[in-house]
């Protein structure tokens, strides 16, 4: 039988689920206090499940509002109940990361998004709060060293570095399991999921095969090697547009600069037109910017290598 016809209750993929997880924790060195979930929907079926889950009538939780998704996520949380922006840098076109709030300590949770995929900031050190801590880690999840012990939840739409869209990894301490809401339909539970151990429905079991097959893929190269390229790749790139006259980063606060994805701009349009050209020429594909910020993105997500970089690069110093 091929995988794409197990049965997702079946000995076969209940070992590819267990499997799974196991990485999971051993990747993010933590242990049985948290549960973990693979679910359907992508990251933005998150944006639903935490306030559905977490946002009773009586509380309010906190956003950071840093970004396109970011700022999605809050919009969501409304639906549900008082959803604050505690922090924003809406006003300047997302150029930076807004400081980081002094917060009241009895809100339901504080939303972070670690990395802004369509702005290229992210969050290098994210302060320590008394708050329970749920954080969007869609772009930059298995990207570098984290403490992961320090949040309440985490999750990631899998499509970037850990699989193919669809799918979402969410990892829930289980303290915050017992504050998960028990009155929802089950499909929007965490409770009920985890009691299901994933299998509440149907599963993707197409889709966690293919996040254990790159979950083993990151645990065989070590988080620290991936960090470590993923800095070379960064610094490669950032360099040649902070040194070329014809270009310019996006994001002018270095520490605010993401390593996986990396906006920039044309400093001419003409310049704009003639490095798109040269980038289709050498086969150099999805460089153009998100439609609401322009300019160009290269995102260096942990599959892109070195050499990929020093070929952009190679495109950009020939302008
Ligand atoms: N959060 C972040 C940080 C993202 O980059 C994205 C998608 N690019 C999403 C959420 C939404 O994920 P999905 O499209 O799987 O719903």
């Amino acid at each position: 039988m091929s995988l794409l016809e197990l049965p997702h209750r079946g000995k076969e993929f209940i070992e590819i689920l267990e499997e799974s997880k196991a990485l999971v924790k051993k990747l993010c060195g933590i242990g049985d206090e948290y549960e973990v979930l693979w679910l359907q929907g992508g990251g933005k079926m998150q944006f639903c499940m935490i306030p559905m889950n977490f946002l009773t009538d009586a509380r309010t939780a906190g956003y950071i509002d840093s970004g396109h998704w970011a700022h999605e996520a809050v919009e969501y949380a409304h639906y549900y109940g008082n959803a604050r922006i505690l922090a924003s840098s809406k006003e300047s076109n997302y150029s930076h990361l807004p400081e980081w709030p002094n917060m009241q300590t009895d809100l339901a949770y504080l939303h972070v998004t670690t990395n802004n995929t369509i702005y290229g900031t992210q969050w290098h050190n994210i302060p320590k709060t008394e708050v329970p801590l749920i954080a969007d880690m869609s772009s930059d999840i298995f990207s570098a060293k984290t403490d992961y012990s320090r949040f309440s939840v985490f999750y990631a739409a899998v499509q970037k570095n850990l699989g193919a869209a669809g799918l979402a990894l969410v990892v829930i301490r289980k303290d915050m399991l017992h504050k998960s809401q028990v009155v929802l339909p089950a499909m929007m539970s965490y409770a009920m999921h985890a009691r299901e151990k994933s299998v509440l429905n149907t599963a993707n079991v197409f889709g966690v095969y293919v996040s254990l097959l790159m979950l083993r893929w990151i645990d065989a190269r070590g988080i620290d090697a991936i960090e470590k390229e993923n800095k070379r790749k960064a610094a490669l790139l950032y360099d040649a547009i902070d040194s070329n006259g014809n270009f310019s980063a996006n994001i002018k606060e270095k520490a605010h600069r993401s390593l996986m994805n990396v906006c920039f701009s044309a400093n001419t349009p003409e310049v704009e037109q003639a490095f798109l050209a040269l980038c289709e020429k050498n086969n150099i594909t999805g460089v153009k910017g998100h439609r609401s910020v322009g300019g160009f993105r290269a995102s260096l997500y942990n599959a892109v290598t070195f050499e990929q970089v020093e070929e952009l690069v190679g495109v950009m110093n020939r302008m």
